[in-house]
């Protein structure tokens, strides 16, 4: 069986494929991430033009096959390219961070229209940041989390409900990337994970809770990404990111 599909769909990666083709992923919002093949992309004059592109958003036909788990793009349209992001290194690694999250964690099929948009809305945020992205970059990894089932904890400590701002400026609180949330002094015990302050648990509740242009130009500290991303890991198994241990930019 094969059916003619139209979606919308965001590119996080193209490459050569044989002589003349591309090999593309896409993330959808009902199909999940799909590979696709097009034909003919590395020609001159190729019909899908920056619909290819990384982080490029088009409308896009494909050709769904039963029995492949490559389908063949016949058709695209761009609705968006965000060729600024490719302007500026920091902001380019920030999107590769994102989009190799996305690359990593979608899954055929898999439908996560909120994940699409969230996805899309923080790169169109990217695209137009300024000072450092790495705030932007840790919202945009706590919510995807979230979508994907793994909600942390970080108004609250996890295990006695001490609600973070009634907390002593002084306080050291730590975060458990295993149990995902914020454990209070009495709670925490000499745990492994790094201590933050309950100011820095804070600015890690409205990374989570807050809207994107609203973190957009806050500051994260390595320390706080770390943590961040050692939850992501833990929990969406197996996620190891490299563009994060890229050079810091
Ligand atoms: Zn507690």
């Amino acid at each position: 069986m094969r059916r003619i599909i139209r979606t919308e769909a965001l590119c996080l990666l193209a490459r050569p494929h044989r002589e003349s083709s591309k090999l593309a992923f896409f993330l959808t919002p009902d199909d999940g991430r799909l590979v696709l093949n097009a034909r003919g992309a590395r020609r001159l004059k190729s019909r899908f033009g920056a619909a290819l592109d990384q982080f490029a958003t088009s409308n896009i036909i494909y050709f769904w096959h039963e029995a492949r788990q490559v389908y063949t793009l016949t058709d695209a349209e761009l609705v968006c390219a965000r060729r600024g992001l490719a302007a500026e290194p920091a902001r380019f690694l920030a999107a590769q961070q994102v989009t190799e999250f996305l690359l990593r964690t979608g899954r055929p099929h898999d439908a996560n229209p909120p994940l699409y948009r969230l996805a899309n809305a923080y790169l169109d945020r990217l695209e137009s940041a300024t000072g450092s992205p790495r705030g932007l970059v840790g919202s945009f990894l706590l919510k995807a989390a979230s979508f994907l089932g793994f909600r942390p904890e970080l108004r609250r400590c996890l295990r006695c409900r001490l609600p973070v701002d009634r907390a002593e400026p002084g306080e050291a609180w730590r975060f458990d990337p295993v149990h995902g949330g914020a454990l209070c002094p009495g709670c925490s015990g000499e745990g492994a994970s790094a201590r933050l302050s309950p100011a820095e648990v804070a600015e890690l509740a409205e990374l989570l809770h807050g809207r994107s242009e609203e973190v957009a130009g806050r500051e994260l500290s390595p320390g706080q990404l770390g943590l961040v991303l050692a939850f992501v890991n833990h929990h969406i198994d197996p996620l190891l990111l490299n563009s994060f241990n890229w050079q810091e930019l």
